[in-house]
């Protein structure tokens, strides 16, 4: 590989993790192997052995890069690392490629959805599970939900299975099987059947039963919650009584999220449904006006689907929060001058600001910030929406605007004649051609 990354290593057991940065920030690199040492850890132990000497983060920048997890290699874009000090499952679903099919080749059984991505999935919920432990239950139970409103995304209904399996045989069972499965089958292909013929016994529990029925189970699963809600004796809580009645899939187990709210407060509790019918009570602080069991509520906060209804989106110290403004410039600026101060080189901030002050009709600041936006790259932190190139067109395409109506047809041609030096992409080229050829007399 030729290019300049930060990189940094770790000897864990016979192999050596390592992180390669692009983004050159030694802190954040050596967050990160911290955190990938005990994915590594994690996953040697509950499958088996990593067998190979190295195993290496390699970032790219967002511009160029998707992600992978190759043999030896998890191959990141930069934005792959926001967010991993709370969450670190997208990079934990890569580094799981490397057990998940590379060492233990599973084909794909299409009845039950269930591969070697349905296992990378179910093990990066389990490696932020391990890493985040119960703070983080109320966004695994979110995590359960998301299927419903991608019904059509791949895996998820192999990966509920192994969530299902995990309930019933209890992590005990269930990962003893898991790790006796492994071991067997490293370096070889198996097929589902290999796995549910090192199935443990289990009291009272069906598993063909079970798999026939799952092969049935609906995506997205049909609830229904009724709740009832009473003062306390003592007076000064209230008492909320929930019954979720799942339709379709009765056998099935999920854990759900169920919202209790008022007008001023909110909290959410995770449900545990074991069957057809399940009931549990909670006693909080306020009254209740509403209980809810609405995927809705959860799904909005999946940026990506989103991103399109913004016309701002940033995200700031990598927590992913993305803040959407729709139109509101004036208070999506504090923001951005947050983004900024994290990372003054990124070209989207200074575009941003400079789109925020042109809409406030303050064009001397947005010059200002645009022109910077044409002399930076695309960095961190903000919604990386484009590439470095279509910030640097964007940016020279609204300067020159403004100096078109400024009358300065010297800067504004000088910010024309720019465009054309870049790749042509959403026909500024021609746009730019156009005004060029209006004001070549002036
Ligand atoms: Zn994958």
């Amino acid at each position: 590989m030729i290019g300049r990354w930060y990189k940094t290593n770790k000897k864990v057991g016979q192999s050596e993790v390592g992180v390669w940065l692009v983004s050159h920030k030694p802190e954040l690199a050596e967050r990160l192997l911290e955190k990938m040492e005990k994915i590594f850890r994690f996953y040697s132990e509950i499958y088996t052995a990593y067998p190979l000497p190295t195993l290496t983060y390699l970032e790219f920048p967002n511009d160029y890069a998707a992600w992978n997890g190759f043999l030896k290699v998890v191959f990141m874009r930069e934005s792959a690392t926001w967010g991993i000090l709370d969450d670190i499952e997208f990079i934990a679903h890569e580094m799981a490629h490397n057990w998940w099919p590379n060492y233990i080749g599973l084909r794909r059984n299409e009845e039950l959805d269930l591969d070697g991505e349905a296992f990378c999935d179910f093990s990066a919920a389990l490696a932020n599970e391990f890493l985040f432990g119960s703070v983080k239950k109320q966004e695994r139970a979110k995590e359960s939900v998301w299927f419903m409103a991608y019904p059509e995304e791949k895996h998820q209904k192999g990966r509920l299975l192994l969530h299902n399996l995990r309930l019933i045989y209890g992590d005990q069972l269930f990962f003893k099987w898991i790790t006796n499965f492994s071991k067997n089958y490293k370096g070889r292909r198996a097929g589902v059947e290999d796995i549910f013929a090192m199935a443990p016994q289990k009291e009272g529990f069906d598993l063909n039963g079970f798999l026939k029925n799952w092969v049935q189970v609906k995506i997205p699963p049909v609830f229904e919650l009724k709740y009832e809600k009473n003062k306390t004796k003592s007076g000064n809580r209230h008492e909320i009584m929930v019954t979720i009645h799942q339709h379709s899939n009765p056998l099935a187990r999920w854990h759900i999220p169920v919202l209790i709210r008022s007008k001023d407060a909110e909290i959410q509790k995770v449900l545990e449904l074991t069957g057809e019918i399940t009931k549990s009570r909670f006693e909080i602080e306020f009254e209740p006006e509403e209980v809810l069991l609405d995927p809705n509520y959860i799904i909005p906060k999946r940026v990506p689907e989103f991103q399109k209804y913004a016309d701002v989106l940033v995200l700031i110290d990598a927590t992913a929060f993305p803040l959407i403004f729709k139109k509101n410039y004036q208070d999506c600026l504090p923001f951005l001058f947050k983004a900024l101060e994290l990372d003054e080189e990124n070209a989207e901030t200074h575009y941003l600001i400079g789109r925020a002050y042109k809409s406030l009709n303050q064009s001397d600041k947005a010059k200002g910030f645009f022109s910077t936006a044409t002399a930076k790259t695309l960095g961190w932190y903000m919604g990386n929406r484009y590439t470095t190139d279509q910030l640097h067109v964007y940016s020279h395409w609204e300067l020159a605007q403004i100096f078109l109506k400024e009358r300065n047809y010297n800067l504004a041609r000088k910010n024309l004649e720019s465009i054309l030096k870049k790749p042509d992409i959403e026909g500024y080229h021609a746009k730019a051609s156009d005004e060029l050829d209006k004001i070549k007399n002036f």
